[in-house]
């Protein structure tokens, strides 16, 4: 499966892979599940792209969700310069941690925050909190939910009727991953079991707030609050990962969607990708009593030389000021007018489909079904993808390059790059036909 030549790219990836593994930072940015060359991207602007070859692409991958304003945002840029101006790392505390700090605690239900520089630590280091608290070691998710590559959570559910995980890649110990034990999403019955078996040593539960790492798979309805009471009535905390939704599903994250409304509130939260406003920053936050069991208040012990980084707490806070009730309006719009014009178009051409969306969070599932779990998203057919996002690259367009991917918006996507993206549609929705 390959697209129009991209020589400066092919080179480029060439000398990469001969000093890092696959020529990527991250696995899934080396297209190997559509194949093709990956692009170098050079800048960008907006909600625009623009490869080491010339080739520009309307963006909806956003960095995999964090530039929520679009590219070089010019008020985000200003401040960012003054900060670095001002001096990149102190090893203190600073002002804008304290404001960071201050807006998302006005956003969401937490009580406090710790900063930490990727969702990985955010969700290492909210289980360690977990599990100092509560004075368990077991640990609750689903199947299909991805919450970094932190060593217990990349578990895979045991085979037949053994309810602890294995390893979900050589390099986890045994060990690490029994302490885990995966789940179907949407599956209360599956929930209430393990709690029956091994509710007094869960430490936590934790799960998206809506999924967006198997496609997007909202939550059926009530079963995140079923998720929060089914962990109070044993003991143990609900630990809700908003790395991707936070700040971007809508204005309070996946908990806008369903807890603000339904009155739960989780014990830990995990935040990223947003709130660094395209630099290294994530937290994790929750409620009083347990965040002051984090050191040095408490005894659990968490550290880190860039946490809080005043460049990306400054960019953070500067996006998130400027992510106004407009801005979450806009991005519903825009995505609403993607979503169906991606259906049409594929119903059109007679492919088989299902769009599902989270808040401003949409993805495109190649199979006949609607999904409500890992095993569901596992049935699209992969192939038709591919020809898919090829075709949609040739015409300009950047998709995740992974059928199991949400799609993002920002706030720069205008009616120029809406308008490229509808052109794109009808010819991609053909090429997955064929
Ligand atoms: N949690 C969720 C829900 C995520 O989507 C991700 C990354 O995509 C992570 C955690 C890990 O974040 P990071 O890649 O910053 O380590």
């Amino acid at each position: 499966m390959t697209s129009t030549p991209a020589p400066a790219s092919a080179a480029l990836f060439d000398r990469a892979r001969a000093v890092t593994p696959g020529g990527v930072n991250s696995p899934v940015r080396a297209f190997a599940a559509v194949g093709g060359t990956p692009r170098f991207i050079r800048s960008a602007s907006g909600a625009w792209l623009t490869d080491v070859d010339g080739f520009e692409y309307v963006d909806l991958v956003c960095s995999w969700g964090p530039m929520l304003l679009g590219h070089a945002h010019p008020e985000v840029q200003a401040e960012v310069s003054a900060a670095v101006a001002r001096g990149t790392s102190f090893g203190t505390p600073t002002e804008p941690e304290v404001l960071l700090a201050e807006e998302i605690v006005g956003r969401t239900p937490v009580d406090a925050v710790r900063f930490v520089s990727s969702g990985t630590e955010a969700t290492m280091s909210a289980i360690r909190l977990a599990r100092g608290f509560t004075g368990r070691d077991k640990v609750v998710k689903f199947a299909g939910c991805y919450h970094g590559h932190v060593d217990s959570l990349l578990a895979s559910a045991g085979s037949g009727l053994a309810t602890l995980a294995v390893p979900g890649t050589p390099g986890v110990p045994a060990s690490a991953a029994g302490e885990t034990i995966v789940l179907p999403y949407n599956d209360r019955a599956a929930v209430d079991k393990a709690f029956a078996e091994h509710g007094a040593d869960i430490a936590c539960l934790i799960t998206e707030a809506a999924p967006g790492n198997m496609g997007v798979v909202p939550p059926e309805p009530g079963f995140n609050g079923f998720l929060a009471q089914t962990c109070r009535d044993h003991g143990a905390l609900f630990l809700s990962d908003e790395v991707m939704t936070g700040f971007r599903a809508t204005r309070q994250g996946g908990w806008g969607l369903d807890g603000a409304r339904e009155g739960w509130v989780p014990d830990l939260m995990t935040f990223g990708k947003v709130m660094g406003g395209g630099f290294p920053a994530a937290a994790f936050g929750g409620r009083r009593d347990v965040m002051t069991h984090l050191a040095p208040e408490g005894p659990v012990y968490q550290a880190g030389t860039l946490s809080g980084n005043p460049i990306a707490t400054t960019a953070g806070l500067a996006t998130l000021r400027l992510a106004t009730d407009e801005v979450y309006a806009h991005l519903d719009r825009v995505a609403t007018t993607i979503r169906d014009a991606a259906s049409a178009a594929l119903t059109e051409a007679g492919v088989p489909h299902v769009v599902q969306s989270a808040g401003t969070m949409f993805s495109v599932f190649f199979g006949a079904e609607p999904v409500r779990d890992f095993a569901g998203a596992s049935r699209q057919d992969t192939g038709a993808f591919a020809a898919f996002f090829h075709a949609m690259l040739e015409s300009g367009v950047y998709l995740p390059p992974s059928a199991y991917e949400a799609w993002f918006v920002s706030a720069a996507h205008d009616d120029r790059a809406v308008q490229t993206v509808l052109d794109a549609l009808p010819g991609a929705a053909r090429a997955a036909a064929s």
